[in-house]
């Protein structure tokens, strides 16, 4: 762990409109992984709400912020058996719906931020050639491994690696739990725009600050800050006007579920306030699958009766 005068840090302005005026929006630490001692800010753009984190760590501390044991590096690791069973069928169901809003013939296909190119194998398991399969990620290991299985892996930020993929060629591309992520959405969005071809669609999953669980623990605990990862958080306004803007058309925008910020809220208040290490370990969404069946069943009755949940998936086609 480094302490909060050691860390690099940075001060940005909105990654939606630019804008320098904000105020002040919530505060923590990093309650999952300790990796420094740093109590962060996030602020609210005045202009377009975007929910920001100002100052943020130097592109230099990414290997601090994002350490070896972080999740999505281990992910088959971490997580229980059946909770890793109970997700394979949901991400099955979600490749299919998929195939249904792009169409499963010659489909070319971009996942950005694939991590292990789970969904690229699902697609291939699905008939889609491997040709056609594109992941891109920042993981030198994972791209290797993509590549060794016959997909086409990308390694670096999008920005970069633009002039190596077919530009407006592709029919379907996702970016789930990405854009929240990374130092410029905007000028994600644009390039995904460019790499589209006319009646291509962009699905964006994200997490929404606009929810009853951000009520809750709005100022400081809730777990879809993921101090100090999450660098942008969006609303459905303010996510479809970034979409808009970039020459795309919303077709949907639909509320998941977000057992995993429940979890983790309810860990950082017994970590941080209670100081209950017993239940911050009992809080664990990769592992307390009663806790993972229940906040997953409440978010889809409360999404199925039209309340908003703070993880949304927005859907974008190219004219
Ligand atoms: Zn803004």
């Amino acid at each position: 762990m480094i302490s909060g005068s050691k860390m690099q840090m940075e001060t940005v302005s909105c990654g939606v409109c630019h804008s320098t005026q904000s105020k002040p929006y919530a505060s923590g630490q990093d309650f999952e992984y300790s990796t420094s001692e740093v109590e962060f800010q996030m602020v609210e753009c005045v202009d377009c709400e975007n929910v920001y984190l100002n100052p943020r760590p130097s592109s230099a501390e990414l290997g601090v912020i994002y350490p070896p044991n972080y999740y999505s590096y281990n992910y088959d690791d971490v997580i229980s058996p059946v909770a890793r069973f109970a997700k394979d069928k949901l991400d099955r169901a979600k490749v299919k719906s998929w195939l249904k809003l792009a169409g499963k013939d010659a489909l070319q296909f971009l996942d950005v931020g694939c991590g292990n190119g789970r969904y690229l194998e699902m697609l291939s398991q699905l008939g889609v050639a491997k040709e056609k399969l594109y992941g891109v990620e920042m993981s030198t290991e994972c791209i290797d491994h993509l590549k060794s299985q016959g997909f086409n892996g990308l390694c670096g930020r999008i920005e970069d690696v633009e002039p190596d993929l077919p530009v407006g060629q592709f029919d379907l591309i996702v970016l789930l739990q990405v854009i929240e992520h990374v130092e410029d959405p905007a000028k994600m969005v644009a390039v995904l725009s460019r790499l589209l071809k006319s009646g291509g669609i962009l699905v964006i999953e994200t997490p929404n600050t606009r929810s009853l669980d951000v009520s809750l623990f709005r100022r400081r605990y809730w777990g879809g800050y993921h101090f100090p990862r999450h660098w942008n958080l969006f609303n459905q306004d303010n996510l479809s006007n970034m979409v808009q803007a970039n020459g795309l058309t919303v077709k949907s925008i639909k509320y998941l579920p977000a057992h995993t910020f429940w979890i983790y809220s309810l860990h950082h208040f017994a970590k941080d306030k209670l100081k209950s290490k017993l239940l911050a370990n009992w809080l664990n969404p990769f592992q307390n699958v009663p806790l993972l069946c229940i906040f997953t069943g409440f978010d889809l009755v409360r999404a199925k009766l039209g309340s908003r949940t703070s993880n949304m998936q927005v859907v974008a086609q190219r004219p």
